[in-house]
């Protein structure tokens, strides 16, 4: 919304939902947007960015760093080192990684990411926590044409959240005091812990699928630690499987979307989530279904 003018080239590398999303809004802004797509539960590959940004400038290239819909975790490092010295800004959505894997905005060049408070960060929905460089800010400073919605204009935002307190909106600052103590404690607990915790957990995940037959859809290197897409066996019925583990034993995992639809589950192990309680009483209610 803010960094899009109509006319201008983007190149959305998709993946998954929430890559089909990013094209979809950058489209509605007017954008003159490109797609390069890869196969859902395979990750971006960088070499075939690059070999498209060898003929081509864009003014954003976008990528999602976690795609949840898929599980996979995109190489948000490379994809970023490619664009180094360029006028290209680089965007990247972070909402299921941050605080579940590292996400180290200005080690990858990164120029604009948002995030959400309800996935890994383990706070109720509702606030999007977003960083700029102070090239996304010059960017925005440079528009030629106002940002089109006035409550998601950042130059506005920009103003109430700085020093000059200047109102833009009625801060719901009930949430950012949920948001604040989330922080707390995930710096309480220490980062690199949650970090290592969110992949034990994974791993004591992947070990029970296997055990019960069960096979990861994602290769290993691309798992993300916090969304775990198992291949659903041919001869359960997936529907009524999770229907009953969330009736039965009150637990929800999630079903595949668009071309994955009945053919994975999707597993969170985000934040408070992610533990071993969990795992277990996943794989020990799995092992009586489908014993
Ligand atoms: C959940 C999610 C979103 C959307 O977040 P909402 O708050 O539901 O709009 C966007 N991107 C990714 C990668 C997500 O996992």
């Amino acid at each position: 919304m803010n960094l899009v003018e109509p006319g201008d080239r983007v190149l959305i590398l998709i993946n998954g939902v929430f890559g089909v999303r990013m094209r979809e809004v950058a489209s509605r802004l007017g954008a003159n947007v490109e797609a390069i797509e890869f196969t859902w539960g395979t990750p971006v590959v960088p070499e075939v960015v690059e070999k498209r940004l060898k003929q081509e400038t864009y003014r954003i290239v976008a990528v999602v760093h976690a795609e949840t819909s898929t599980g996979v975790r995109n190489p948000v490092a490379e994809i970023g080192s490619l664009l180094k010295g360029s006028d290209t800004l680089y965007l990247v959505d972070t909402v299921t990684s941050l605080g579940g894997i590292e996400v180290r905005m200005d080690d990858w060049g990164i120029d604009a990411l948002y995030s959400g408070t309800q996935k890994c960060l383990s706070c109720p929905p509702g606030l999007a926590p977003l960083s700029f460089s102070d090239k996304a800010m010059a960017r925005l400073k440079g528009r030629r044409t106002k940002v089109p919605n006035w409550y998601l204009d950042l130059s506005l935002i920009a103003s109430y959240w700085g020093k000059d307190r200047v109102y833009h909106h009625t801060a719901p600052v009930n949430m950012i005091y949920g948001l604040y103590q989330a922080l707390l404690i995930i710096l309480e607990e220490g980062l690199e812990k949650v970090f290592a915790r969110h992949r034990q957990n994974h791993l004591l995940l992947v070990r029970g699928f296997e055990e019960v037959g069960l096979k990861m859809l994602v290769e290993e290197p691309y798992r993300l630690p916090m969304l775990n897409t198992v291949l659903c066996p041919g001869e359960v019925n997936e529907l009524s499987l999770r229907r009953c583990l969330r009736s039965d034993y009150r637990i929800e995992i999630g079903g595949g979307l668009g071309p994955l639809a009945g053919k994975i589950w999707r597993v969170g192990l985000m934040g408070h989530t992610a533990r071993k309680e969990s795992v277990e009483r996943l794989l020990s209610a799995l092992r009586k279904l489908m014993g």
